[in-house]
């Protein structure tokens, strides 16, 4: 799922929580959860155990504009005064979005560390693998959970 809903979702449970630590813990479970849920990415890498150069790259580019949009939207949330700019809405928004980094190293500098968070997070977005999306569905689906985000704070 892109780290705009994350993001954004950590956001809300830090401002949710008003607590930094819980914020941090809640706002990592949140990715979890929402990545069980089908949101047509699926495919967008062949083999999650040999990700090609080009496949790095595409998801790179896509990672950005997301990063981006994220960092606009929660930008203008705080200042339009519709977040607070605090550490509980911070820590949610590290939290939510973790995770994805994490897979990122992984992806590209094979810390073995980091191989059994890479297999969990690959596994809970196959948990729900009978029900999968197209990758514009996905979107439309991530669209809609983004909208149901934002309507608390809008
Ligand atoms: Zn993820």
């Amino acid at each position: 799922m892109f780290l705009t809903v994350h993001g954004t979702a950590g956001a809300i449970i830090g401002l949710q929580t008003g607590n930094p630590l819980l914020a941090f813990l809640f706002g990592l479970i949140s990715h979890y959860i929402f990545d069980m849920i089908p949101h047509g990415d699926e495919k967008m890498i062949a083999d999650h155990q040999n990700v090609s150069p080009q496949e790095i790259k595409k998801i790179a580019q896509i990672g950005s504009i997301d990063g981006l949009t994220m960092l606009f939207l929660l930008g203008g949330l705080l200042y339009s005064g519709r977040l607070p700019l605090d550490l509980a809405v911070l820590f949610g928004v590290a939290g939510g979005i973790l995770p994805d980094f994490l897979n990122a190293f992984y992806q590209l500098l094979k810390f073995k560390w980091l191989k059994f968070h890479y297999d969990f997070h690959l596994w809970l977005h196959g948990v729900l693998k009978k029900f999968a999306v197209s990758f514009k569905t996905g979107l439309a689906i991530q669209a809609a959970i983004l909208a149901v985000l934002l309507w608390r704070v809008v």
